[in-house]
């Protein structure tokens, strides 16, 4: 569905911010893709969705194609017309404006108005929190219902494929599970794929078919979620679980052989 093929992003023209990565999204899979702060994985999905522009960005080499079709020089808005939807970190929900208002806007690209009302119920059966708070500024949301309200607002544009940057971010884990729980029945119900970037790997890996480790702007593994959550390095690297179930530093795991080994 989706296919990057040795992309690089620079910012400035001289930071080098991802370096030769290839990925892709099957039609109706979760991919994760995973790495530590200031891995890149914000720029690739903004590279997607095509908003590098605003940010000083560009993408300097490489192919992005989506049904076989090179995106890469498209503006933002005929990505987001194609049904590339990116919900970017941090929730930013149009604060003045209602729950109710908030997901109407996500259908501004659509002139089928009774389509787009049943559409507002199918989000509110999803998230039923957002139902009880549809008259409520979503500035007076609480964080969680404001990334439920970013990820009901996208899917009302009615995506094929719905890009996710960090929605368990400084959310307590039991509203992380439920969003999780939501973004697996929205990819299995309605077949939109997903493309999750986490610093949660060990939700992602669950949900996820398929994942990415980037990091410093390279892609450094990729492989089944299933041999991904099997994987030594993996564990250790991304979810601080160590063979004999101790913890080890950062700076104890993060020797140059293995990282040697990685790269190899
Ligand atoms: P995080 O998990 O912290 O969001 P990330 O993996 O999403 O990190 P990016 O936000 O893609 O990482 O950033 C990758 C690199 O590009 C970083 O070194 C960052 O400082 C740099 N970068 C990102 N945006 C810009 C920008 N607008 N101008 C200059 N450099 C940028």
């Amino acid at each position: 569905m989706i296919e990057l093929e040795n992309v690089e992003i620079t910012y400035n023209d001289v930071i080098l911010a991802v370096k030769g990565v290839s990925l892709k999204v099957a039609e109706g899979q979760i991919v994760a893709l995973l790495g530590a702060n200031g891995a890149g994985k914000s720029s690739i999905l903004k590279a997607i969705s095509g908003v590098l522009d605003s940010q000083d960005g560009e993408i300097e080499r490489g192919t992005i194609a989506y049904g076989g079709q090179r995106i890469d020089r498209w503006s933002a808005a005929k990505i987001v017309a194609a049904g590339l939807c990116h919900v970017p970190e941090g929730r930013r929900v149009f604060t003045d404006l209602t729950t109710q208002e908030n997901l109407i806007m996500g259908a501004f690209l659509r002139r089928d108005r009774r389509a787009v009302k049943q559409d507002v119920e199918k989000i509110l059966d999803y998230f039923p929190r957002l139902r009880e708070r549809l008259e409520v500024r979503a500035g007076y949301l609480s964080g969680g219902e404001q990334q439920m309200l970013a990820i009901g607002r996208a899917l009302m544009g009615r995506p094929r494929l719905l890009m996710l940057d960090e929605p368990s971010l400084g959310l307590a884990p039991l509203v992380v599970q439920n969003i999780f729980d939501i973004i697996q029945r929205v990819n299995r119900e309605e077949e939109i794929s997903i493309l999750l970037v986490e610093q949660n790997a060990s939700m992602a890996l669950h949900i996820a078919a398929h994942g990415y480790i980037l990091e410093n702007g390279r892609m450094v593994m990729d492989d089944s979620c299933d041999k991904l959550i099997k994987n030594e390095d993996v564990m250790e690297f991304y979810l601080g679980i160590k063979e004999d179930g101790g913890e080890k530093s950062f700076a104890e795991v993060k020797h140059y052989k293995r990282r040697k080994r990685w790269l190899s």
